[in-house]
């Protein structure tokens, strides 16, 4: 079975990332989104309601698995069988760390591929940082982010 992990925070997620699952489960048997949940840093959703949000917008796939980890990636994907980590980029920004990212992860565990997405012309400039700003100040999120959690994300930042 080809089994693919993505890893992030997803705080929260949004089209963007949920391009990069559409895709990767056409590529793979089973696609393990991993919801990082790091003490050292400061989300604005919590581990809760990052992986509700995420059960919700990827409700379509069967063949997608939503799980929280923390600590090193290596370690989660050792003990899942998978050896193939899906990260989207977008524009040159995400380049020189996930480069650093991926050669560190391959340091730990050489067996171990990250395989980079290009993201969607669409959502090449789109990020969770982004859409709460939209949102905190009553912007508009439709497009950016899937329907389905548009308003639970609202209601997170209403006053
Ligand atoms: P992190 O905290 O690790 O940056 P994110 O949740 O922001 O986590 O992103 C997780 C993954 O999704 C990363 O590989 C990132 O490059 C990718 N990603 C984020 N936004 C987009 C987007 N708009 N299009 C494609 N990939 C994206």
């Amino acid at each position: 079975m080809r089994v693919c992990v993505y890893p992030g925070s997803f705080d929260p997620v949004t089209n963007g990332h949920a391009d990069i699952v559409k895709r990767s489960a056409k590529l793979f048997d089973k696609v393990i989104v991993a919801v990082g949940n790091n003490s050292a840093k400061n989300y604005s959703f919590s581990i809760e309601e990052r992986l509700k949000l995420l059960e919700i917008a990827l409700k379509e796939y069967d063949n997608v698995e939503i799980v929280p980890f923390n600590g090193l990636l290596v370690n989660f994907m050792r003990q899942k069988n998978a050896y193939t980590i899906v990260k989207g980029l977008r524009a040159i920004s995400d380049y020189e760390y996930e480069l650093q990212m991926a050669l560190l992860n391959k340091y730990q565990s050489p067996e171990i591929e990250t395989l980079f997405m290009m993201s969607d012309i669409n959502y090449s400039y789109l990020s969770s940082s982004a859409v709460k700003e939209i949102a905190r100040n009553g912007g508009r999120i439709e497009g950016l982010v899937p329907d389905s959690i548009k308003d639970s994300i609202y209601e997170k930042f209403a006053l």
